[in-house]
Order: C-alpha cells, then structure tokens, then sequence
C-alpha cells in the first residue's frame, strides 16, 4: 500500500506554479524595458494636431494633383512671382492651411482683399489675395482651426480670373506681418509638410 503512494506522488521537476512565476518575470522585465525606452522618445505632439497634416491646401475640391508650381514667374514691373495661384471658381471656401491667428485683414491695390496670418508659434506668415470676401465675422487677432473657413475666392486687386493666390513668408523675431520673407508654397502643400 504504501509503495502505491509512493508512485503516485508527482515527479520531481518544473511544476506549473515555476513556470507562471518566470513568465510574470519575463512580463515584468519587458515591460520595465519599455519604461526606460519610452522617455528616449521623441515627446508626442499634442491633440488635436496628432493626425493632421502641417499644411492643407487652402481651397476647397483642389488636389494636390492640380497645383502647378508659378513660383519665381515674371510678374509686372519687373517683380517675380512669390507665392501660388490656385486657380478656382470665384466664391469657392478659402480655408486655413495651418492653425494660428489672423494678424491683418488688409486692401491693398496689387493683392485686393487680403489675409495676412500666423501660424501658430508666430514663425510664418500666410497671405490669401486676391478674395471676393472675408467670412462673416472674421476679425484680427483671431485664433482660427486648420481647415476653418476665413474667405472666399475672387479677383480683386489685380488678378484677371478668379484663383487665390498663396504665399507662405518666413516671419522675423518681431513676428511683423508686413515684414514676411516668402518661400515657395508649392513644395510645401505637395507635401502638407510646412517649410
Ligand atoms: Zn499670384
């Protein structure tokens, strides 16, 4: 009888409380390795801005496809061209490219109704001409949302078809939106990556 017991009794060897205790070590050791990577990384950019690009372009129903790059083009009185004409149908959403605040609601002879804004650390200037209107109620200072709708296409000042014409400008320390230095849009919204 008693040698009946003595067969019955488990073997000696792993049991399965050995194993759950390695595999919570090796759950333990995993996640403490993630711990010490994770400040190492890049800190995440805040929401909303996560999944958004940089840039959109700043007409609504044109495509990336469709931009043509007139940026350095001979323009009147010897000036070169230093923006992007977008061309659209007059009265079509003029969009915010970025987030950032309306610096200038401006009317100026060359440009017509203009929008001079910021991005929002105040680095670039975005300029929107030749509009037919503002949205209802837009203001200066303004805070506005990539994407918000700020005009509408036209033609005034001195373009002869209805298209916005884009310029993305570089501020200076002062962040003065009359003292931009422009950079070709055109690479920029190709890639929604701002310069
Ligand atoms: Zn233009």
């Amino acid at each position: 009888m008693s040698q009946q017991r003595a067969r019955l009794a488990p073997l000696p060897g792993p049991s399965p409380y050995g194993a759950f205790v390695a595999a919570s070590l090796l759950v333990f050791l995993v996640a403490m390795a993630f711990a010490v990577a994770l400040p190492r990384r890049a800190p995440p950019r805040l929401a909303p801005s996560l999944a958004a690009p940089d840039l959109i372009i700043p007409v609504d129903g044109v495509a990336a496809d469709a931009l043509v790059d007139t940026w350095g083009a001979a323009r009147s009185e010897g000036r070169k061209h230093e923006g992007i004409d977008i061309m659209s149908r007059a009265g079509t959403p003029v969009r915010a490219a970025a987030a950032g605040r309306i610096a200038k609601l401006f009317h100026s002879k060359r440009g017509g109704t203009t929008i001079y804004q910021f991005d929002r650390a105040g680095h670039l200037i975005f300029y929107y001409a030749h509009l037919r209107a503002y949205a209802a109620g837009l203001q200066e200072g303004e805070s506005v949302e990539q994407g918000q709708l700020i005009a509408y296409v036209g033609a005034t000042g001195n373009a002869t078809t209805p298209h916005l014409h884009f310029e993305i400008q570089r501020a200076g320390a002062k962040s003065q939106w009359w003292r931009g230095v422009a950079v070709n849009p055109y690479v920029a919204l190709k890639t929604a990556r701002l310069p």
